[in-house]
């Protein structure tokens, strides 16, 4: 059976940066939670960020140019916290390699997670296309990255 990674937020694990959760995970969700295919991850507490944490944006651009060095991602202290996105993606990749998993939820606009939409940078909420720092990392690996309103074309493949 295959597995799929989910973003621990939208599983309503407390660990977003503001120390909440995203919302109820869905009928679907709730089906592959009792078949045993999920597996969770939150990449930022995984790196060792703490919750809460200052939210953080890719400084103008998105997930792979972070992975190639050309962007940073920088909290709204002025902080550079690349190498724990970086760091919290391999994670994510790792956990994915372990399990064989070949799909992922996870949650759109994070500057880890977004899988099509982040914010610009500038923490004005200012929503750009793109992708955050471990959906980049998963999806140059192969690995097909969905958001939380995309579970149907997820489950098509879950179910091939
Ligand atoms: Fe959720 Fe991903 Fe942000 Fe963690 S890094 S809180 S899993 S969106």
């Amino acid at each position: 059976m295959k597995k799929v990674l989910i973003s621990a937020c939208l599983l309503g694990n407390k660990v977003r940066y503001d120390g909440g959760s995203l919302a109820g995970s869905g009928k679907l969700i709730s089906e592959w939670i009792a078949e045993g295919r999920v597996i969770s991850i939150c990449p930022e507490v995984s790196a060792g960020m703490s919750i809460p944490r200052a939210p953080a944006e890719i400084s103008g651009g998105e997930g792979g140019q972070v992975l190639s060095g050309k962007v940073t991602v920088i909290d709204n202290n002025g902080e550079d916290v690349t190498e724990m996105f970086l760091t919290g993606a391999n994670n994510a990749l790792s956990l994915c390699k372990v399990h064989g998993i070949e799909v992922a939820i996870l949650a759109e606009l994070s500057p880890s997670c977004g899988s099509s939409s982040i914010y610009n940078g500038d923490f004005s909420g200012t929503k750009i296309d793109g992708t955050g720092v471990t959906a980049a990392l998963l999806i140059s690996n192969g690995i097909k990255v969905f958001s939380q309103y995309q579970l149907a074309e997820a489950s098509q493949l879950l179910q091939q």
